[in-house]
């Protein structure tokens, strides 16, 4: 068996622990004689493990008590129609646009409502964070969206935006659990969990609990109401339950890593390694404006089509999978989420420089 650096943006790059651990326990879960996958959501055993994900997930992020924790499906995209369905009561909303994601949720919520882009960084290719320290949010508006990390363009927001007092929603399916965060500025955290936490199928959404009400838009289905997941404490129906379970393994593997202020040291590092070098390259050229750097998803180019082709060829000749840049981009991206180990962005800039050298 030999296991390859994985930079792909999404599904990700798994910790090698969990990973095994969840071999062992695939023929016989605990003494139960089945694989998580066959038993009923119902059992004690499923029981036992999503509750102990969801509070493996409030320890790491240190959720307030008035906060739902929901396991959803229907990924990251789902979340674009449910949340102006559960929220837009004015039918308003302020959309900030630094992204492919965020134009996608901005244009499935101008279904349900007038949808305000209120700042936009689509002049540049998306290659910053506009200033959002003082924009002209609507007086109406019934909340204000993010998506923090910007998973294609390689940009994150490193402060907030002023919302003016207005809900806060935050997409952050390739930055969720990267750093510590302040749970309370945001009305609503999600995200899809194959980037950073677990595999396809799985959407978290983290909500206060007063925005969680029967008062939704006319025809809301009862599968797309966030009341339903949140009384039926995400047993509505059949969850993905075998996602969760990998998701609750990851908690913990995050935990046993010092948490998320140790896990923001160690991508601070990492991070560190690759733009240093991008810095330094002749060759080689970050897109990204330095002060808006994501820690999880790093873009580059060479300026050159046939030169990146080549790279991204050769890397994968030499273990190194998954480097190509998003067709809208171009060039190669680095996707250096939680369980890459500093090992694999080590033998990509050692890669990077003999490539270089030999290209020159
Ligand atoms: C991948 C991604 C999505 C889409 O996720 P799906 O689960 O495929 O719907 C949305 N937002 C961001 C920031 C992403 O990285």
């Amino acid at each position: 068996m030999s296991r390859v650096y994985n930079f792909s943006a999404g599904p990700a790059v798994l910790p090698e622990e969990v990973l095994k651990e969840a071999a062992a326990e695939m023929l016989d879960y605990n003494g139960t004689g089945m694989s998580v996958m066959e038993m009923s959501h119902r059992s004690k055993a499923f029981e036992e493990i999503i509750n102990s994900a969801e509070q493996d997930l409030r320890d790491l992020m240190n959720i307030p008590d008035n906060y739902k924790v929901l396991f959803m499906q229907g990924g990251a995209s789902q979340q674009f129609a449910m949340i102006p369905m559960n929220f837009m009561k004015n039918r308003v909303a302020d959309y900030i646009i630094t992204g492919q994601w965020a134009k996608k949720a901005a244009k499935e919520a101008e279904k349900y409502g007038k949808v305000n882009r209120i700042a936009s960084s689509e002049d540049q290719t998306f290659s910053y964070i506009p200033d959002c320290s003082d924009l002209p949010v609507s007086e109406d508006a019934d909340y204000v969206y993010i998506c923090e990390n910007n998973t294609i363009y390689g940009t994150k927001f490193k402060e907030l935006p002023n919302t003016k007092g207005k809900t806060l929603i935050a997409d952050v399916s390739s930055c969720f659990l990267s750093e510590p965060v302040d749970v309370e500025k945001y009305g609503m955290i999600y995200g899809g969990v194959q980037k950073n936490i677990g595999p396809a199928g799985v959407v978290i959404a983290i909500i206060r609990e007063d925005l969680i009400t029967e008062d939704v838009l006319e025809g809301t289905p009862t599968m797309l109401t966030y009341k339903t997941h949140a009384d039926a404490k995400s047993l509505y129906n059949t969850p993905p339950a075998y996602g969760i379970y990998i998701c609750g393994k990851v908690f913990k593997w995050l935990k046993a890593q010092g948490g998320l202020a140790a896990i923001k040291e160690k991508n601070e590092k990492k991070a560190k390694v690759l733009y240093d070098f991008l810095d330094q390259s002749k060759m080689f050229k970050g897109t990204v404006v330095k002060k808006d750097r994501s820690l999880m998803n790093v873009p580059f180019v060479t300026g050159d089509a046939d030169l990146d082709a080549k790279f991204v060829k050769e890397a994968k000749e030499a273990g190194l999978e998954n480097l190509k840049g998003h067709r809208s981009v171009g060039g190669m991206r680095a996707s250096i989420y939680n369980a890459m180990p500093y090992e694999g962005v080590v033998a990509l800039v050692e890669f990077m420089k003999k490539f270089e050298e030999e290209n020159a």
